[in-house]
């Protein structure tokens, strides 16, 4: 089978991936941007982003997604959308490519990437991970069995069916905030239920939130059972212990969107290919470099506390600046 050769291999078409993607492109390197979804990465389920350089109104995540797969498209990068990666293996300088490809590896070796579509082994020289992140799940009664029938992770995407009900939100980032703000949009009440009395938005969100008298503050309690509805099969309640106390309160609420933080996706690399926190998130440097040689990281799946899309675009443009310094020294 005939391995498809490249420079550089972007894993994740998020704000890390496409700014990868576009500063390898322009580098000159033959670029592949693999995203196993829409392009745009966790940002497609913000309904606005206030916070990026040069957008003074805010711009929906979805535009800004699509704006920067567009640049780094335009700009020569490669997009495979709806493709993804799911092997990635060291092969060192000389070795053959693959099991069924005996064409040896060129100087300083690199990666072979077997993707969804099994017709197209690639080989590329390096590889940055930007694999990102997903919505971390809290585990408890109902939330598997009421998933999709109540129980949400996106408001973007599930607000609208909430129209004229009352739903909760979990957790006290600037995810829980904004994203119950924007379901006043559609609920009557929005409940905000967090284990602590203190925030750890952002403060301007925080005063924002304060002023909106349609979210209902649920302070110092943790939600113990996601409750349904034994004849419509959805939800309709969420049972809280006080954090205090232990005494329990009883929502009645139509929805659940839980926004209690992330986890990264590193499975691809958590095998021994990169150094991996307790978390599993990414241990990289600076420039995104995370040990083997050729092999770089950046964005919500590397350590590090700021995770914005700003700080993912740089990072992004970081690790494809160091892995083009890379190719060139293997020329
Ligand atoms: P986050 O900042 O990690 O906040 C997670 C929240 O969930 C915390 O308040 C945490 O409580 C709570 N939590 C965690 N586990 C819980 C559990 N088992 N039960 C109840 N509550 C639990 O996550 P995020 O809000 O998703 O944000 C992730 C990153 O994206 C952050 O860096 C954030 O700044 C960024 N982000 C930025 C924007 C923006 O700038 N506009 C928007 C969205 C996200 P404790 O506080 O008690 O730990």
């Amino acid at each position: 089978m005939t391995t498809r050769m490249i420079d550089i291999a972007v894993i994740g078409g998020g704000p890390a991936g496409l700014t990868a993607g576009l500063y390898a492109a322009r580098g000159g390197a033959s670029t592949l941007i693999f995203e196993r979804q829409a392009a745009g990465g966790q940002i497609i389920t913000t309904d606005l982003v206030e916070n990026y350089p040069a957008f003074p109104d805010g711009v929906s995540g979805m535009e800004l997604g699509e704006r920067m797969a567009s640049q780094a498209t335009t700009q020569g990068a490669e997009l495979a959308l709806f493709s993804e990666v799911t092997a990635l293996t060291r092969v060192e300088e000389g070795a053959p490519l693959s099991e069924t490809d005996a064409t040896p590896a060129p100087a300083g070796g690199g990666y072979l990437l077997e993707t969804s579509d099994p017709a197209a082994p690639v080989f590329a020289r390096a590889v940055i991970v930007a694999t990102g992140a997903v919505p971390r799940k809290l585990d408890i009664p109902g939330e598997a069995a009421y998933t999709g029938r109540g129980v949400s992770w996106c408001a973007t995407c599930d607000g609208a069916f909430y129209r004229g009900k009352v739903v909760a939100v979990i957790g006290g980032g600037d995810a829980a905030l904004e994203e119950a703000m924007f379901l006043t949009k559609f609920a009557t009440k929005v409940y905000l239920v967090h284990r602590r009395t203190g925030f750890r938005a952002a403060q301007v969100i925080v005063e924002r939130l304060q002023r909106n008298e349609a979210v209902e503050q649920v302070l110092g309690y943790v939600p113990t059972e996601i409750m349904g509805d034994a004849e419509t099969g959805k939800v309709c309640g969420l049972r809280l212990a006080s954090a205090e106390d232990g005494s329990e309160r009883i929502l009645e609420v139509a929805g659940v969107f839980e926004f209690v933080g992330t986890t990264p996706i590193s499975t691809l690399v958590d095998c021994g290919l990169a150094p991996t926190d307790e978390s599993g998130y990414i241990k990289a440097g600076a420039d995104g470099a995370c040990g083997l040689p050729g092999l770089f990281a950046a964005g919500d799946v590397t350590e590090g506390t700021l995770k914005q899309v700003v700080t993912a675009a740089g990072a992004g443009a970081s690790a494809a600046h160091a892995a083009l310094h890379y190719l060139e020294t293997q020329e």
